[in-house]
This record gives C-alpha cells, structure tokens and sequence, in this order.
C-alpha cells in the first residue's frame, strides 16, 4: 500500500517505521529538511538495534530504509491510499493540512490522524470526505507499544473503520474502536490518574517516591504515575486536562493547581531536565 505520514517527529518517525517494515511504500513529509534527516537517523539507529537483538535481519533492516522517501513537499501525498498526520497537537495546524490534503489526495484516500485528545468530528469538519476521516492513536514508542486506539468520528463509515482496523492487525498490532469523546479511552483514564498523584502530591499526602511506589508496586504499573508524568510531558498532560475538562465541563477533570505551576515555571519533565524528579545531573 501507498502511504504518507505527515509530521516525523516523536510518533511520525516510529509509525513510519512500523509501515515500511511491513512492507509498505511510505512518503515521510514534514516542513523541516532537519528534522527529516533527524527522523532517518532515527530509524536508521531503531533498525540497526533491532538486527544486533537478531530480531530482523541485516536485508529487513536496508529493504524497509529503502521503502522510505523523506520530502518536505506534501503534495508526494497525493497518491497515497492512506495519509496518517502526526503534527504538533493544535486544532489551527491540523486544520491546515487536513483542508490542503483533502484536495491533493483522490476521492478514496483515508485522511488519519494521529491526535492524543482533539475531537476526529471537528477533523473530518474541515474536509469534504467526513466518511473517509478517523483516528489512529498510536502509542509512543510505536514499534514497541501493540495498542492503536482507532476513534470513530461522527461520520466515520464501517467501511473505513474496516480497513483501518485491519490494516492495525496487519501491522502486529491490537485495534481498539472508541467512540469520539474528550480523550478517548487511554487518556480519559490515565491522565486523571497522573492528575490525582499530582494533588497528592500537593496535598502532601506523601512524598513523590512513595505515591510512585505505590502505584508500582502495589498496581503492577511499570511506572508511577509522577513518573510517567515527567515521560509524557508535563505540559501534555496539562493540555490533556482541559480538554477533558473544556469537553466534559465537569469538575472532577480540574487541572491540579500544582501541575499548572510546574508548567508555568517551564518544569516539564525529562524534556527540560526538571519535572517531578530532576533530570539535570
Ligand atoms: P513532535 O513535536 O515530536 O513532532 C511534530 C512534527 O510535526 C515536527 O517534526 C514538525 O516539524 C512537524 N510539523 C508541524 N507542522 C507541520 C506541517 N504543517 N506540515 C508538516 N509537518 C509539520 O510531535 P509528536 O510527539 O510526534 O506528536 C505528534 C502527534 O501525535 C500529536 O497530535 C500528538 O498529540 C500525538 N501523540 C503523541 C504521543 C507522544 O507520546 N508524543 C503519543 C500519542 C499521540
């Protein structure tokens, strides 16, 4: 199958990846030139790790280089079957892409989209094909993780949600089919979690080890919530929490206060080197 992923950063790199492994043609395109080399470096390194691990061999690893084509020009999209968008997560940006890829791309063309929590209705909104529109949530780092969450726009129609979910299968992964609701299932459920550790935490139930312990080692989890919190970014997660509570205008969705004065104090997580845990030494 022809495909394009629009956006290689953090998860256009890795569904990228997934795909040309698989065997399919893939277009990466991206606007900047530096982080599409940046990008096939990436994959270069991910496939040289997986043929020192003897996972794939040393052919899979030159075969799927060679099924990748990194341009900057979105128009290599237009014969594509599938186009998957991973750009950064405002409604403004995908917009864009979305209008320009609804007339580049032909009528049969299913336009998917990446996003963590906005809404694949207000998506496939902006294009002539609402039909044709539905999420892939993959989740991070994609050749690792089996879930895609695969969410259902108002207008998404079976036959699209057929083939997405079948194209999911045949990429090794686990489809999961949700509704299109504020933060679909995974981060509807795991982002009030983060939420709640961090009023813990502020509320000075316990310190962040122990709140970290206890969800490790008493719920099996391989990483506590504060933890994971610092992975993810803690001004995802902000962001995650308006939505839920912009969407669901319901208060038990409230961003914790401390949350928000670590965002505003420019504490992210591992990406800035400070969040819960201090990542600068
Ligand atoms: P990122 O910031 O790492 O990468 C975004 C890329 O999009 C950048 O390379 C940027 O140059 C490119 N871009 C921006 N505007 C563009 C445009 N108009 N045309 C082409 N390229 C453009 O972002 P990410 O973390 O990979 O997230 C991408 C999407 O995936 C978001 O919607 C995010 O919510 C979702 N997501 C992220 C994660 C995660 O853990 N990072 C997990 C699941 C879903």
């Amino acid at each position: 199958m022809k495909l394009s992923v629009i956006g290689c950063g953090t998860m256009g790199n890795g569904i990228a990846h997934v795909f040309a492994q698989n065997g399919h043609d893939v277009n990466l395109i991206d606007l900047s030139q530096e982080n599409l080399d940046r990008a096939m470096a990436t994959i270069e390194k991910n496939l040289g790790r997986l043929v020192k691990k003897e996972r794939i061999t040393e052919e899979v690893a030159k075969a799927t280089l060679g099924r990748l084509k990194a341009t900057t020009d979105l128009n290599n999209a237009s014969d594509s079957e599938l186009v998957i968008e991973a750009v950064f997560e405002s409604f403004e940006v995908k917009k864009d892409i979305f209008t320009k890829l609804d007339e580049i791309c032909g009528p049969d063309t299913i336009l998917a989209s990446n996003t963590s929590s906005i809404s694949l209705t207000k998506i496939a909104g902006v294009t002539q094909r609402a039909d044709r529109v539905i999420g892939m949530h993959f989740m991070n780092p994609v050749p690792m993780m089996k879930l895609v969450e695969i969410i259902r726009g108002q207008a998404t129609s079976e036959a699209t949600l057929a083939t997405i979910t079948q194209i999911a299968s045949d990429l090794g992964k686990t489809p999961v089919t949700v509704q299109d609701y504020p933060g679909f299932i995974a981060n509807r459920v795991l982002m009030p979690m983060i939420n709640e550790a961090a009023y813990c935490m502020m509320e000075g139930v316990a310190d962040k080890d122990a709140i970290d312990t206890v969800m490790k080692l008493g719920m099996a989890h391989p990483m506590g919530p504060l933890q994971l919190a610092d992975f993810i970014g803690l001004d995802i997660c902000l962001d995650i929490m308006e939505v839920l509570y912009e969407g669901f205008g319901d208060s038990k969705y409230r961003p914790c206060p401390l949350l928000r004065r670590m965002v505003d104090a420019g504490y992210l997580g591992r990406k800035s080197g400070m969040g819960f845990y201090d990542y600068s030494k």
